[in-house]
C-alpha cells in the first residue's frame, strides 16, 4: 500500500499567498503604498509608527493596522493619538499576523482617503517572516539591544525585508553592540536591503527613513 501525503502548511500558505495576492490588489486599485513592520517584542515598532506620523502627517495620510496577541489594544491607540486612522487585529493567541487577518483589517479602513498603511505585526522574530501579506516592502526593526548576532539566528526574517531599521542607536555608548559584526550579517543574507540606523527616543535617522517613504507613498497616491 503506498501512503498518501498530504501537505497541510503548503495548502495553508498557498491559501495566504492568495488573499495576499488580493489585498494587494486593493491596495494599488486605490494607490496605497504598504508595509509590513517586524521586529521582536520591544525592539520599538509602535514607536516608530509614532515617529513616522510625526514626520508624514497629514501631508502623507496614514492608516495603521496593529497586530497584537490580545485584546489589548493600547498599541493601536498609540498610532491614533498619533493621528492614523487606526485598526487592533486580536490575533487570539496567534504569533503572527496572515493575510486573511489584513483582509478584515482593510474593511475597517477607508482606503480611499490613505496614501500609507502600516501593519505592525505580532512581535516576533520567526513565524511572521514566512506569511506574505501583500504590502509592497517589509520592514525590520532591529535594535543594538537586542545583541549584534540577531541576523545570524534568525536568518529568514532578515533574507526577505526591504528595508532594516537599527533602533535604539542612543544607547550605543552603553552597550557592547558590533555593528560593523551585525552589518556583516545582514548583507551576506540581503546585499540589497535599504538600512538606516535611527533612534526613536532622539529622533536621529527619522528623517532620511520618512524621506524614503515619504517618496513611495506619495508616488502611489
Ligand atoms: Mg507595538
Ligand atoms: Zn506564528
Amino acid at each position: 500500500m503506498s501512503v498518501k501525503v498530504i501537505s497541510v502548511l503548503e495548502n495553508i500558505l498557498q491559501a495566504n499567498d492568495q488573499v495576499a495576492a488580493a489585498n494587494r490588489a486593493r491596495f494599488a486599485a486605490a494607490g496605497v503604498y504598504a508595509l509590513n513592520i517586524m521586529s521582536s517584542p520591544g525592539a520599538g515598532k509602535t514607536s516608530l509608527i509614532e515617529q513616522t506620523l510625526r514626520a508624514l502627517a497629514p501631508q502623507v495620510r496614514i492608516g495603521m493596522i496593529n497586530g497584537d496577541t490580545t485584546a489589548a489594544s493600547m498599541d493601536a491607540e498609540r498610532g491614533a493619538r498619533a493621528g492614523a486612522a487606526s485598526v487592533h487585529i486580536n490575533t487570539g493567541g496567534n504569533c503572527h499576523l496572515e493575510a486573511h487577518m489584513v483582509r478584515q483589517a482593510l474593511d475597517a479602513l477607508d482606503l480611499s482617503a490613505l496614501d500609507l498603511v502600516i501593519v505592525e505585526n505580532v512581535g516576533n522574530l520567526v513565524c511572521p517572516a514566512g506569511w506574505d501579506l501583500g504590502v509592497h516592502a517589509r520592514v525590520v526593526v532591529a535594535s543594538v539591544t537586542e545583541g549584534d548576532d540577531k541576523p545570524y539566528k534568525y536568518p529568514t526574517m532578515y533574507r526577505g525585508a526591504e528595508v532594516l531599521l537599527l533602533n535604539k542607536i542612543d544607547l550605543l555608548p552603553y552597550l557592547d553592540f558590533n555593528t560593523d559584526y551585525f552589518l556583516q550579517g545582514v548583507r551576506l543574507l540581503n546585499p540589497a536591503v535599504q538600512v538606516f540606523p535611527i533612534s526613536c527616543r532622539s529622533g536621529e535617522g527619522i528623517g532620511a527613513w520618512a524621506e524614503w517613504l515619504r517618496a513611495r507613498a506619495l508616488k502611489h497616491g
